[in-house]
């Protein structure tokens, strides 16, 4: 089976570069899509409390016949959280739906420098005691910008591990990239096919018919070699497969280029943009 590379983040643990996320899967679909990445080899599966399918996750794990030490499982604080002991609440029912008593990574999901008067030093600070704990393995941040970033590193004690981003062809995140890897936090890169709007792209297409590949398997291909963390989500069985067979080939220095020259700076983005991003979930 492909071996997968690992990357040794900032405390000296290590997470597999390239895994199965869960974003938009219905609770009713991910066991069996989370099974179907496990037997195509995942072995790193991307979860929130905001996706409603941690419990499903766990399920999938439980029924494999992995062992849970195999399986690296990340799970993100839900915006309504991020007062400490909202944080502590939150964090015992992840586990509790994920049905084990560590994740690998935690994260807080988004800065939402609009609530909780600007304060997410606080709820870094509730992170910091799940990771002294040993309930999670490894912390870190999503949707961070390096100005946020700066604020953890002058407050608090312990750096992210990763920074979880929206990166893909058309939204390339140099800056945060290159203010990351200075402070030797890790790239996730989230939404890394674009969902799916990079594919048709002229230069990733004539990429791919080039290598002999997919767009898709082009596209994960050049999130490796940039040395970002990827893990794409898909619910056909097809293309959990070939997603991951991205290992027997590699892209030369000009189709690189070509593919990180198709960014598109703010234009590009997909998602939200995070210093304006305040949803707070009504549950
Ligand atoms: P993605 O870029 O992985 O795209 C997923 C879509 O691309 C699928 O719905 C499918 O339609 C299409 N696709 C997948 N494989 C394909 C293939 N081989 N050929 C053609 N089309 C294909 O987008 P995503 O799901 O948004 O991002 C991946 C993961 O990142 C999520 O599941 C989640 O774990 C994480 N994420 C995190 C955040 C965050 O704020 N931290 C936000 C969004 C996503």
């Amino acid at each position: 089976m492909t071996s997968i590379p690992d990357i040794t983040l900032n405390n000296g643990q290590t997470i597999p570069q390239f895994g199965f996320g869960v974003f938009q899967i219905e609770p009713k679909d991910t066991a069996a899509a989370v099974s179907t990445a496990l037997e195509a080899g995942y072995r790193h599966i991307d979860t929130a409390e905001m996706y409603g399918n941690e419990a499903e996750v766990g399920e999938a794990i439980a029924r494999s016949d992995l062992d849970r030490g195999e399986v690296f499982v990340t799970s993100k604080l839900d915006n309504d959280a991020h007062e400490p002991d909202d944080a502590r609440h939150a964090f015992d029912a992840t586990l509790k739906a994920l049905g084990t008593d560590y994740v690998d990574l935690f994260l807080i999901h988004w800065p939402l420098p609009a609530r909780y008067g600007g304060d997410f030093v606080q709820t870094w600070r509730a992170l910091e005691e799940f990771y002294r704990e040993g309930r999670a393995r490894s912390i870190g941040v999503s949707n961070f910008q390096p100005h946020h970033l700066r604020r953890l590193h002058g407050e608090t004690d312990i750096i992210p591990a990763v920074n979880q981003i929206e990166v893909h062809p058309y939204l390339t995140q140099d800056d945060v990239r290159a203010f990351c890897a200075g402070h030797q936090i890790a790239i996730e890169a989230w939404s890394p096919l674009g969902q799916g709007s990079v594919l048709d792209d002229p230069a990733v297409r004539s990429v791919a018919e080039r290598a002999g590949k997919t767009p898709a398997q082009v596209v994960l291909r050049w999130h490796i070699q940039r040395g970002d963390i990827v893990f794409p989500k898909s619910v056909s069985p097809e293309r959990v497969k070939s997603n991951f067979e991205i290992f027997d080939f590699s892209l030369d220095g000009d189709e690189m280029t070509a593919i990180t020259g198709l960014d598109r700076g703010e234009a590009g983005r997909t998602g939200p943009n995070p210093d304006e991003f305040d949803y707070i979930p009504d549950k």
